[in-house]
């Protein structure tokens, strides 16, 4: 991957002192993190830091690096995969609430929410005010701050829509500036914090520009069949959306018994036409029924979803320990006391299989954290380079 641009657009934003040490906060030490991720898998990071702000980040890099240990930023955990082993290093975990509303020009008024603000609460917030541009992101879980890492989407909106600019700190240099969103790199599931950058910021805050009492986003067509209205408010989209997202188990519910997810495990394909030809002549006349998106770069989403189910795994398969959501094919799931490594096995099988038919390589959406080997070992494809299977997005 060529390396992302420098930032262009970038403005120191506030002054930053060590905390005297009497405030320093402590860290947990051997903190499972299975207690801390959505698919309650993985071993115990070695140290675990709160942070409520930019001196608390600062306060925990700095630990880190005096021991020469690793730090990881966590939100949610809402999208990772941790080893089994655990993470040997320093994570921070952001819990910054704060929640500013500024008005800007014309209707637009300005949301800025701090790293830790639940993603989901930031949408309630936004729908009762009438600010328009996110409620379709209706349920997706984790926080704020992880939003521009992965561009989050669903139902006909992207985090890319209506973020203006991320607020960030410099692990290298301890510096914080404003990024503007294009220099992010946002695309599909993707941006340069899990690319090229991955490590290098820490997301302190983001700000948002919504409209007010701007209508409602409805360009979804499973979303417009089920909304049942021409003007549909932003509470009916997000009533709707959540409605929608629940019977597919993609929210957070304690009582489901496909909770333990990451949500989706891979990333639709987004592959060249000449593939998506070899594809349908493959398949036929059932060619027919597959579902394609054509990109603006004249590339075209597929869905995983679609690839995994014809290559023969149903919702609610199930291999050991892990399985699939009994309610979307896409979600892996921890059926109860799986491991990391039980989650792997089903992935590389699914991902084998996929290939074996059709001849393309899925991708994880998740991170995967402190696993000794690459994405090309723990989820090998016979005959296929490294090179080709490897991702940017692994932390060691
Ligand atoms: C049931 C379910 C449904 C989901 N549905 C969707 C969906 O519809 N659309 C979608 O896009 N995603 C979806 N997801 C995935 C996930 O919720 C999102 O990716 C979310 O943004 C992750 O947030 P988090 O706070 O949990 O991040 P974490 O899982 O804690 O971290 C994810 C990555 O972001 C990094 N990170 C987190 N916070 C920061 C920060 N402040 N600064 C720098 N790096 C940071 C971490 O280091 C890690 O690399 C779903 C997940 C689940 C469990």
């Amino acid at each position: 991957m060529p390396a992302p641009p420098r930032p262009s657009h970038t403005v120191p934003v506030e002054p930053l002192h060590l905390p005297d040490d009497g405030d320093a906060p402590l860290p947990e030490e051997h903190r499972p993190l299975s207690e801390l991720t959505t698919l309650e898998v993985g071993g115990p990071a070695r140290y675990v830091f709160t942070v409520l702000g930019p001196a608390d980040v600062l306060h925990a890099l700095q630990f880190a690096r005096d021991r020469g240990l690793p730090h990881l930023v966590l939100g949610g955990g809402s999208n990772l995969l941790v080893a089994d082993r655990g993470f040997p290093g320093v994570v921070l975990q952001m819990a910054d609430y704060r929640l500013e509303v500024e008005e800007g020009e014309d209707d637009a008024v300005i949301l800025t929410a701090g790293a830790g603000v639940p993603w989901d609460e930031l949408v309630a917030f936004a729908v009762t005010e009438e600010l328009a541009g996110i409620e379709c992101l209706s349920g997706i879980p984790g926080t704020a701050g992880a939003a521009p890492i992965q561009n989050i989407g669903a139902y006909g909106q992207e985090l890319s829509d209506t973020l203006l600019a991320v607020d960030a700190l410099d692990v290298a240099t301890h510096e914080i500036v404003r990024l503007s969103a294009e220099d992010c790199g946002l695309g599909y599931r993707s941006s340069h914090f899990k690319g090229a950058w991955r490590d290098r910021w820490v997301v302190l805050a983001i700000h948002l520009r919504l409209r007010a009492r701007g209508a409602a986003t409805v360009r979804y067509p499973e979303l417009a069949r089920a909304v049942g209205s021409d003007r549909p408010s932003l509470a009916d989209v997000r009533r709707t959306v959540l409605a929608i997202r629940r019977r597919k188990a993609m929210v957070l519910d304690p009582r489901s018994p496909d909770r333990r997810s990451a949500g989706s495990f891979f990333v639709n394909p987004i592959v060249p036409p000449a593939q998506v030809e070899d594809l349908e002549a493959a398949l036929g006349e059932e060619a027919a029924t597959l579902p394609r998106y054509p990109q603006p770069d004249g590339r075209v989403k597929l869905s995983a979803a679609w690839l995994i189910e014809r290559a023969g795994f149903e919702r609610g398969f199930a291999l050991g320990r892990a399985g699939l959501s009994s309610r979307h094919t896409l979600a892996l799931i921890n059926r109860g006391a799986a491991r990391a490594e039980d989650l792997i096995a089903l992935a590389a099988l699914i991902r084998r299989s996929v290939h074996g038919h059709f001849g393309i390589i899925l991708q994880p959406e998740p991170v995967f954290v402190g696993f000794d080997d690459g994405l090309d070992r723990l989820l090998p494809l016979p005959g296929v380079h490294a090179l080709a299977l490897t991702p940017p997005q692994e932390h060691r």
